[in-house]
C-alpha cells in the first residue's frame, strides 16, 4: 500500500426540503456531516453503520452520482468538483460502482455480452473484436463461461447476477470499485463466494475498494480498515483487526457486541442500544449518540466531540479519548 488513492475533505450533502402552502417551512437534512478519510491504493475500506446513517449517499457523493453541499474529493491527484462533466465521465472509468441490487442495476433486455461491452463502447475503448476478446476474458474471471454471453439477467441466479455486475465494473480496468451493500441481497453462502472474488480481484487487478454495508461480521472479511458512521458523521476509524478486537466508540462497541460470532461461549452479553436512530432533520445536540449511549457523560450532551486520534492510527468521535 502506498499514496492515497481517495481523499475526501470535510465532505457534506444538505438536502433542503420546503413544505406549507406558500412553501416557507424549510428543512435541511444533513445526510453527510463533514466527513474526511483518505484511502491508500490496495486497500480496502469498509463503511459501515444503520440504515439512513449516510454512507450509500457518502458514495454517490464520491462518484457525483449526487452533488456535494461542500468539501472536496480529490482521486488519483484530481479534485473531482472542479471537474467538468467530460472530465468526470473519463474519470469514471477509473472509478466504478457495484450495486446492492443487481437485477435492477442489470438491464433485462440486455443480453450478458451487451452489458460487459457496453462500459467500453461509452468509454471508446478498443475495436469491436477487442472489446468482444475483453468481455470473454471478464466473463472467464468472474467464473462464467464466455459462451453464456447470449443470455440475459433473469436466465441467472442473485449470485450470478452480482458476479456480473462485479464483472461489468471491471471493464474499464478501474483503480477504484464503490460497492455499495453489494452481497446484502444474496444467502449467505453466496455472500460468502462474491467477497472471496471480490478479494482475489483485488489482488489479480491491484484494485482498491470503498465497501459499504450495514453488517459489521461482512465487512470484517474484507477491509483492512473501517469507518463507522453515525448519522452522517464519522464515529470511529480504525485498523480493522483491532477494532474487532477493541472497539473504541460506544456506538462501535454496541454493533459489535450483536454481531453472530463462531465461539459464543466466551462472549460477553449483546449490548442493547436504546431506541432508534434520531431523525437526521433534528439531530440531538452535543454528540448524535447521546439519546442511546450507555455511557452518556454530562458534556456529550452539549458539546458535539471532534474525531479525537486515540493511537495507531486509530480514531474515535467521542469524548471518553479527549
Ligand atoms: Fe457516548 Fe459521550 Fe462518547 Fe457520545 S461522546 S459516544 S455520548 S461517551
Amino acid at each position: 500500500m502506498s499514496q492515497p488513492l481517495l481523499e475526501i475533505e470535510d465532505l457534506k450533502k444538505v438536502y433542503t426540503s420546503h413544505k406549507g402552502v406558500l412553501k416557507r417551512t424549510r428543512t435541511d437534512v444533513t445526510a453527510v456531516d463533514g466527513i474526511g478519510l483518505s484511502i491508500k491504493t490496495g486497500e480496502t475500506l469498509g463503511v459501515v453503520g444503520e440504515s439512513g446513517c449516510g454512507k450509500s449517499t457518502l458514495g454517490r457523493l464520491i462518484t457525483r452520482l449526487t452533488e456535494p453541499t461542500s468539501g472536496a474529493v480529490r482521486f488519483d491527484g484530481q479534485s473531482l468538483f472542479e471537474l467538468n462533466q467530460r472530465e468526470m465521465k473519463a474519470v469514471r472509468r477509473d472509478m466504478q460502482m457495484v450495486f446492492q441490487d443487481p437485477y435492477a442495476s442489470l438491464n433485462p433486455r440486455q443480453q450478458v455480452q451487451s452489458i460487459l461491452e457496453e462500459p467500453l463502447i461509452v468509454h471508446k475503448i478498443g475495436s469491436k473484436s477487442e472489446r468482444k476478446d475483453k468481455v470473454a476474458e471478464i466473463m472467464k474471471i468472474a467464473g462464467f463461461d464466455p459462451d453464456l454471453g447470449n443470455r440475459y439477467p433473469h436466465q441467472f441466479s442473485g449470485g450470478q447476477r452480482q458476479r456480473i455486475g462485479i464483472a461489468r465494473a471491471l471493464m474499464t480496468n478501474p483503480k477504484l470499485i464503490i460497492a455499495d451493500e453489494p452481497v446484502s441481497a444474496l444467502d449467505v453462502s453466496i455472500q460468502a463466494q462474491i467477497l472471496n472474488l471480490l478479494k482475489e480481484l483485488q489482488g489479480t487487478f491491484s484494485l482498491t475498494y470503498l465497501f459499504i454495508s450495514h453488517d459489521l461480521g461482512v465487512v470484517r472479511h474484507i477491509s483492512d480498515r473501517v469507518a463507522v458512521m453515525y448519522l452522517g458523521r464519522l464515529a470511529e476509524l480504525s485498523d480493522s483487526e483491532s477494532m474487532y478486537r477493541n472497539p473504541l466508540h460506544p456506538y462501535t462497541e454496541a454493533l459489535l457486541s450483536s454481531v453472530p460470532v463462531a465461539e459464543p461461549a466466551g462472549r460477553q452479553e449483546p449490548i442493547v442500544i436504546k431506541g432508534d436512530m434520531p431523525n437526521p432533520a433534528n439531530p440531538p445536540a452535543g454528540c448524535a449518540f447521546h439519546t442511546r449511549c450507555p455511557k452518556v457523560m454530562d458534556i456529550c450532551k452539549k458539546v458535539k466531540p471532534d474525531l479525537f486520534p486515540a493511537g495507531e492510527g486509530r480514531f474515535a468521535a467521542c469524548h471518553l479519548y479527549a
